[in-house]
């Protein structure tokens, strides 16, 4: 690791402004970016920590509108939270609480977990370099050992979005707070995502100094319930190798709203809205979720060493459906 200033802001507008400038990288508990910087792969100059401004940002809290998670809540805070024990938010509690390690789940924030680099170890290597890292001309990944790689949504580059918690924010249908030189904005969560995820785009569409201060969880409908599931090659110390999120509305056994997001197997969270409205109107069977599961793969192109993913992906997409129904 190269040395670098380590800044301690009092404030979001002095976090913003020291983030703003060039070299500077923002830190919440740090997981992801410290292990960038040993790694050499990514030389901040200041490290700006955001967890002096904690006890502003860590709260999770309903509001009568929502839930409103802060930036810096942990992920085990969100898995054991009070305001989110209804069964219309059990795909957060569930994609937070199996996340990683328990050492992880209680230092990394829900902010860093959704922000953090893609999973890809050309990526991520300070001895190669690749488009999507800026300093090589091709993705190593499209060619080399893409096993972990993507199968839907790509384009130049193969990374995966390994994020847990995204796909369960985005099925809810949650929004996102930033604040930036003293402004306040609130987007829809898609929006915290590239829509065309070419190799030159970050995971991200944050501006630089711009810092993601909550989560917000809309009201759920009575009958709402959700679920999430993945699948992984270890049971702990490890990210997903494809994941899915579903939302339903149930009345009188049929379901009324359905959506269903895929995680690691694309450059971003994927929403498959086809397959969700395939579920719209009808009751929960075996034989549906099977269809929807084929309808959320059904533009998958496999790499060189991917081909399980869709097999797998399809599984995981049925056993979700079983899950948010039952
Ligand atoms: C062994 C292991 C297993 C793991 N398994 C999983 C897994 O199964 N699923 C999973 O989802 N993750 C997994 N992870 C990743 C881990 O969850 C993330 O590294 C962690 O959530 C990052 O959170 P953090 O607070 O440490 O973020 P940091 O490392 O501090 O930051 C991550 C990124 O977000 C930016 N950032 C952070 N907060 C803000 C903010 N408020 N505003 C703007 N930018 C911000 C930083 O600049 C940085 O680019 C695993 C990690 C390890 C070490």
């Amino acid at each position: 690791m190269r040395p670098f200033s380590y800044i301690v802001p009092r404030t979001l507008s002095e976090a913003s402004i020291a983030a703003k400038k060039p070299g500077a990288l923002l830190k919440a508990a740090g997981i992801d970016v410290v292990d960038r910087m040993k790694e050499r792969k990514h030389d901040a100059t200041e490290l700006v920590s955001l967890l002096p401004l904690k006890d502003r940002l860590a709260t999770i809290a309903s509001d009568g509108l929502g839930v409103r998670i802060g930036a810096l809540a942990t992920l085990a805070q969100i898995a054991d939270s009070k305001d989110l024990a209804n069964a219309a938010f059990a795909a957060l509690r569930e994609s937070a609480g199996i996340a990683a390690t328990p050492q992880v789940r209680n230092r990394a924030t829900a902010a860093g977990n959704v922000l953090q680099l893609a999973r890809c170890w050309y990526l991520r290597s300070s001895d190669l370099q690749c488009l999507h890292g800026r300093d090589g001309t091709s993705c190593l990944a499209m060619v080399g050992d893409n096993r972990y790689h993507s199968v839907l949504g790509y384009l130049d580059c193969v990374r995966v979005h390994p994020s847990n918690l995204a796909p369960a924010l985005l099925a809810l249908g949650c929004d996102y707070s930033t604040e930036l030189a003293g402004k306040t904005t609130r987007r829809p969560l898609r929006d915290l995502f590239p829509t065309e995820p070419k190799a030159e785009a970050d995971e991200h569409t944050l501006l630089p100094g711009e810092i993601l201060t909550a989560f917000h969880v809309p009201p759920q409908p009575m009958g709402a319930r959700s679920a999430y599931r993945e699948s992984r090659e270890k049971l702990s110390f490890d990210w997903a190798t494809t994941a899915a999120a579903a939302r339903v509305v149930i009345e009188g056994g049929v379901i009324k709203e359905a959506s269903l997001v895929l995680g690691a197997v694309a450059p971003v969270p994927l929403d498959r809205p086809d397959a969700a409205k395939m579920l719209v109107g009808e009751k929960p069977s075996d034989e549906l979720f099977v269809r929807a599961a084929q309808r959320a793969f059904v533009d998958a192109r496999p790499l060189s060493h991917n081909g399980y993913k869709p097999q797998v992906g399809m599984a995981v997409v049925r056993e979700v459906l079983h899950a948010v129904t039952r």
